[in-house]
């Protein structure tokens, strides 16, 4: 289906932190990006991510609709723990985790990833990982946007 990203978003980040008790700073595009992805879907990789920025980040947590080419982005960025470089290409793997003392507190099977990065690959889109250790980490997905007016592109 077709989804306003600004909207959804904002609806989706409101939800978690009800459930999480955490804020967000949101910053909508000023444009309304439109994007075919799967709604359900969509929400449960932006709470994957949402989920992984709280745990492992104490400082505060960036969420933001932008564009690049012909795609919409949404981009997650916390000021955390950060990935070590070795690890980073390693962290979409399934049962990776970073290191098994440090992480022992958060929990978790190191699934997450692994499950976000199949499922925006299967709606056509890409998840890019940037991170720096001990600064934080930024992710940014990217969909492909639905053209007002021209040719649309059913995902
Ligand atoms: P779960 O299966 O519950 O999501 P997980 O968080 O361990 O567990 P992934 O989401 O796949 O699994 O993440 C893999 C590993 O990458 C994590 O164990 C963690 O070490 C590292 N990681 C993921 N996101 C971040 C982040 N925002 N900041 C720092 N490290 C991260």
């Amino acid at each position: 289906e077709k989804i306003e990203l600004n909207a959804f978003c904002g609806q989706s980040i409101s939800s978690f932190s009800a459930i999480h008790n955490r804020d967000f700073q949101f910053y909508p595009m000023k444009e309304r990006p439109m994007v075919w992805a799967n709604r359900e879907g969509l929400k449960q990789i932006l709470f994957i991510l949402l989920d992984n920025a709280q745990k492992y980040s104490k400082e505060h947590i960036e969420v933001t609709v932008g564009s690049e080419g012909p795609s919409a982005t949404i981009t997650i960025r916390d000021h955390g723990e950060g990935i070590p470089e070795k690890d980073l290409s390693h962290v979409t793997e399934r049962f990776y985790r970073v290191d098994k003392a440090r992480n022992r507190e958060t929990g978790g099977n190191g699934l997450g990833l692994s499950i976000a990065q199949q499922m925006i690959q299967n709606m056509n889109g890409n998840m890019r990982i940037h991170s720096k250790e001990g600064e934080g980490t930024t992710v940014t997905l990217l969909l492909k946007k639905a053209v007002e007016g021209g040719i649309e592109e059913r995902v």
